[in-house]
């Protein structure tokens, strides 16, 4: 095989037509009941309010709560828990706070042993507290295998484990037959396996951790949104649609939604990704595909496939394209293109012929909170009252939790080895306006599919991007 297919086909079409429009993980009837909003309850006054319920405002809620359990603490969603891309996710619950070593090391050269081992802490600290918890997210520390589809990434692979090694990471890399014992694919031709990569349930990880911070103390309110903070007097006054928080701090992490604070709205695009979940495979189906090591798998492309293994055995099958909207635009319609699905499942069939004919039972999107850096940035504000942690470009499922302790590090204004960190201290550079912020973007995904098509070689647009530290490179 010597190519992905670049446009959707009949058959792909025809493999989505039926598929359930909404992000399986949300669509069981393990989903809690929606929690009372606030309503007209106007005179409400809590020591932390949180902003967001995935990922980062949950783990904050729970670190803080943990910490401190006479804190008074009021996680506020817009939406439901997990609406949002934690329940909308692969799964892929990575050490990495840097979305991968190669963007670490054009960025953070100089601290990255730092942050790797924060990377580690992280996971560990987050499987230790699903234990603790009592969190059921279907965790399996599988690690990931980052496939080589063709010949000319080998290199880069191999390289990869390399480069791994030489910052005391653990990383293994497999020619094109050993990989091939490990998942049977034409298109795999090598591959490097990642141990310190956990797979979860993203939907069980966000609604066990609301039930832990509940039983911690904290009080969470849904379909609430936060429209404004204003600072008022020693304290933040949230206003909602009905009434007014009073808050002595304040921590935002809404990611892709329009930033509460307008300075950072230069700093984060909505980009758009798109995922399906196949029906659970059959014994003979499963059987042909090898995968006994049920890794995360993720292809080495500028446009990238992710795809996981579920507890039944359903393939999730998600990545390539990444969409953006003029005008950072955030319409919940953007989570369905039928395009897009139609030529994952035709990607999908091109990884895996074997399953000619295996139906598709969902297919959704959500939006990634992309910065400059593709990593997460902190924004203190408002006499240090209020601190917004977003920018996760894909890779949060694991970070928010090192995200969510590190805003709670700043806004109680404590000085530690992670608020000291250059990371931390730094900001992304801001996107330019309209309509140049548009047509930068699209100018870079064309290239990155020229990129592909040319094997690899980047042209004058990407090696520009990448000399003023723009680039990318997971
Ligand atoms: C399709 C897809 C696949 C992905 N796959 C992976 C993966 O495999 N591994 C990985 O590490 N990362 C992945 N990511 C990224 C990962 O899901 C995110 O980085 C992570 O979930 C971010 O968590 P969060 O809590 O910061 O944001 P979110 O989960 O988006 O939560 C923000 C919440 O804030 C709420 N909100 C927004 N504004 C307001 C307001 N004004 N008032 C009240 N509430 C508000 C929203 O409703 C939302 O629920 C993926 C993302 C997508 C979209």
């Amino acid at each position: 095989m010597s190519a992905w297919l670049e446009e959707p086909t009949q058959r792909g079409a025809a493999m989505v037509a039926d598929a359930v429009r909404a992000p399986y993980w949300l669509d069981r009837p393990e989903r809690p009941a929606a929690r009372p909003g606030l309503g007209t309850d106007t005179d409400t006054d809590t020591d932390l309010l949180i902003v967001g319920g995935g990922f980062t405002g949950l783990w904050t809620a729970v670190q803080a709560a943990e910490e401190n359990p006479d804190r008074r603490i009021l996680l506020v969603e817009g939406a439901r828990i997990a609406d949002g891309a934690s329940g909308r996710n692969g799964g892929f619950c990575s050490a990495s706070l840097t979305h991968g070593l190669a963007n670490g090391v054009a960025r953070y050269r100089d601290e990255l042993p730092t942050l790797l081992r924060f990377g580690v802490e992280t996971l560990d600290d987050i499987e230790a507290a699903l234990e603790r918890l009592g969190v059921d997210a279907a965790a399996e520390r599988v690690g990931e295998l980052d496939i080589a589809n063709f010949d000319w990434q080998v290199d880069d692979v191999r390289e990869h484990v390399t480069e791994a090694l030489l910052y005391d990471q653990p990383a293994t890399f497999y020619g094109r037959d050993e990989a091939r014992a490990r998942v049977n694919s034409p298109m795999v031709a090598a591959a490097a396996h990642d141990p310190n990569v956990m797979m979860v349930d993203p939907a069980k990880l966000a609604w066990g951790l609301a039930a832990a911070a509940e039983r911690l103390g904290v009080r969470i309110v849904e379909n609430t949104e936060i429209v404004s903070l204003r600072r008022r007097r020693g304290s933040i006054r949230a206003r909602t649609a009905a009434g007014t928080i009073t808050a002595g701090r304040v921590v935002v992490a809404t990611a892709a939604t329009r930033p509460l604070l307008r300075r950072n709205r230069w700093a984060m695009v909505p980009v758009w990704d798109y995922v399906l979940m196949t029906e659970p495979l059959t014994a003979e189906q499963r059987a042909a595909i090898g995968w006994s090591g049920r890794e995360g798998l993720a292809d080495s492309g500028s446009r990238f496939h992710y795809f996981r293994l579920t507890v039944d055995d359903r393939i999730l099958f998600g990545g390539w394209d990444a969409v953006y909207h003029y005008g950072s635009d955030h319409d919940p319609r953007h989570a369905y293109d039928d395009a897009e699905f139609a030529l994952l499942a035709e990607h999908l069939l091109q990884m895996f012929p074997q399953l000619d004919g295996i139906g598709i039972s969902h297919v959704w999107g959500g939006a990634i909170d992309t910065c400059s850096r593709f990593s997460a940035f902190w924004d203190t504000s408002m006499g240090g009252r209020v601190v917004s942690v977003l920018g996760f470009t894909g890779l949060g499922v694991g970070a928010a939790h090192f995200g969510a302790r590190t805003a709670l590090d700043l806004v109680d204004g404590r000085d530690t080895e992670r608020t000291r960190s250059a990371m931390v201290r730094s900001r992304p550079i801001p996107f330019p306006p309209e309509p140049l912020r548009w047509i930068g973007i699209t100018i870079t995904r064309k290239e990155f599919a020229r990129s592909d098509r040319r094997k690899g070689r980047r042209g004058l647009w990407l090696r520009a991007m990448d000399a003023v530290g723009l680039g990318f490179d997971s």
